[in-house]
């Protein structure tokens, strides 16, 4: 039985650097008898309460799971982690973050990290009830960086989406969680050993003679990727919790590299001949 939804409501991000008069019609290529509205961001004005929260799901140390994170202790509504909460554009801040990083952990140590399921779970509480069955899918894309615990080797992991209600899209996540070309992670360390500050054009050199191999901040192809996981989520409902496709051709392919994101999203754009059966199926009933 796949679930059947007829309302999708997505919620912009705050960064404005989301194009949904793209993205929606896309969406709606694959999916033309659901109504999709685009919504005001979810975290819009937010008390200090709700700010409190959210430093609550903070992750300050990856190698630690969910329930024995050290906490941040808040002082009162002006607390800079409140007032960071509460304000956009937020300022990039250092977070407490202590790993002798290696280059996988240095790419986003100066991003704060919030446990992808907890966020979930509170942005889950504040949907109203009317809207909160199986015939309404909330997709937000947010700006904060997610991350989700794998007991596999013991760390958080950043991530680009948790899927469910609502499903949360990080554009962060689009940036950071998907690994970049072997040669960027080189030219990063050589970059490290000579103590020179990190120069995104200097790394963009080694991409010089072609586009570049992966999304970077303020690339208009973030929103096909975009398109690409509001499919999965939606595929979500749609094969009760197994969204994800061998097929490297196909929306679905759970992309770990940011040159498989590419293809799977930007290369290709379509579905494999099994998803497409079944999105059939989907839009049948
Ligand atoms: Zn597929």
């Amino acid at each position: 039985m796949m679930l059947k939804f007829n309302n999708v409501h997505i919620y912009r991000n705050h960064a404005k650097n989301l194009d949904f008069n793209v993205i929606v019609p896309e969406i709606q290529k694959y999916f033309p008898k659901i109504s999709i509205e685009v919504r005001q961001p979810f975290l819009n004005n937010i008390d200090n309460v709700f700010a409190e929260s959210l430093t609550s799901i903070r992750i300050s140390d990856i190698k630690k799971p969910f329930n024995e994170q050290p906490g941040i202790k808040v002082q009162g509504k002006f607390d800079k982690n409140i007032v960071y909460e509460m304000n956009f554009p937020r300022q990039l801040i250092f977070s407490d973050i202590n790993n002798n990083s290696s280059t996988t952990e240095r790419q986003y140590k100066e991003l704060i990290l919030y446990d992808g399921f907890m966020m979930q779970r509170l942005l889950g509480t504040t949907i109203n009830e009317s809207e909160s069955n199986t015939d309404h899918v909330h997709i937000v894309f947010e700006d904060r960086l997610i991350c989700t615990f794998s007991e596999e080797d013991w760390r958080y992991h950043a991530r680009t989406f948790v899927a469910g209600n609502p499903s949360i899209i990080s554009t962060t996540g689009i940036v950071e969680a998907p690994a970049k070309p072997k040669e960027w992670y080189i030219k990063q360390m050589q970059l490290a050993i000579y103590d020179i500050d990190r120069d995104d054009d200097q790394i963009d050199g080694i991409f010089s003679s072609n586009v570049k191999k992966y999304i970077d901040y303020g690339d208009y192809r973030i929103n096909f990727a975009a398109v690409g996981y509001a499919i999965q989520a939606l595929f979500f409902f749609i094969t009760e919790g197994d969204p994800f496709c061998n097929d490297i051709n196909c929306r679905l392919y759970n992309a770990h590299w940011q040159e498989e994101l590419l293809q799977s999203q930007i290369q290709n754009k379509g579905l494999c001949n099994k998803h497409d059966a079944l999105l059939h199926q989907f839009n049948a009933v």
